[in-house]
């Protein structure tokens, strides 16, 4: 078992390294949360051999689990401090949830398959998180109890940006969602600067779509 774990921690260091680094991802807060998540934990069995690969990979529900560098720029874009409260649309796996509790202080995040939600949280329980809350909805209406939130982040891509998300994030606070067609978008963070908001595009990437009322309809 020990040997297993060593042999996961060398190729988790090897993709932080190789896919993370090198592709220029700074913020050490971000790298140091990428060695310490096991990722392995939130792929499904029968893909445990890829789970550190440069890649997304199948979750259940024709969701996925995304790629790690994506996930890293993603974080990035965010900029936490450790204080802040996020949310998050769509938990899939877990795996991002993760990484944020270990960056923010407190991770409110959406799933609209109650399947997903529920392994998301069994795993997130099991590797001893305190500081996320998870729940099953539609995400593109945001979680308005606990707003206003310093951070948000959209893991699936959307034709624009919900309002009830930049109605709930905070001054001066940030979102970083994926915009576009349904399956091919330009990742966007949006800040919110008194009454103005200010949109950069990063790069583009593809996502599986953000169904809901402000999203994408099934
Ligand atoms: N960050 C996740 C991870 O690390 O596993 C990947 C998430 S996957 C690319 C996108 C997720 O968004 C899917 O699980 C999907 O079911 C969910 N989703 C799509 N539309 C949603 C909505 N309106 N509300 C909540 N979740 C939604």
């Amino acid at each position: 078992m020990a040997m297993v774990e060593d042999r996961f921690f060398s190729l988790r260091v090897e993709m932080v390294k190789n896919q993370i680094i090198a592709r220029g991802i700074k913020d050490e807060r971000v790298i140091k949360a990428f060695l310490r998540i096991p990722r392995h934990n939130f792929v499904l069995e029968n893909n445990l051999s890829e789970a550190y690969n440069d890649y997304p990979l199948p979750i259940g529900e024709g969701q996925t689990i995304s790629q790690p560098y994506m996930v890293a720029l993603m974080t990035e874009c965010l900029r936490l401090k450790g204080e802040e409260r996020v949310m998050e649309i769509g938990t899939g796996s877990g795996y991002q949830t993760a990484i944020l509790a270990e960056l923010a202080q407190e991770v409110y995040s959406i799933e609209r398959f109650p399947s997903l939600a529920e392994r998301a949280k069994v795993i997130l329980e099991g590797l001893g998180y305190k500081n996320i809350k998870i729940k099953v909805g539609d995400g593109t209406l945001g979680w308005e109890e606990f707003s206003p939130y310093a951070g948000i982040m959209v893991t699936a891509g959307a034709p624009e940006v919900p309002p009830p998300l930049i109605a709930q994030l905070k001054e001066g606070g940030r979102l970083v969602i994926p915009l576009g067609e349904s399956f091919s978008q330009v990742l966007t963070v949006i800040e919110k600067i008194g009454n103005k908001i200010r949109r950069e595009e990063i790069c583009g990437c593809v996502f599986v779509p953000l169904v809901g009322k402000y999203g994408w309809h099934s």
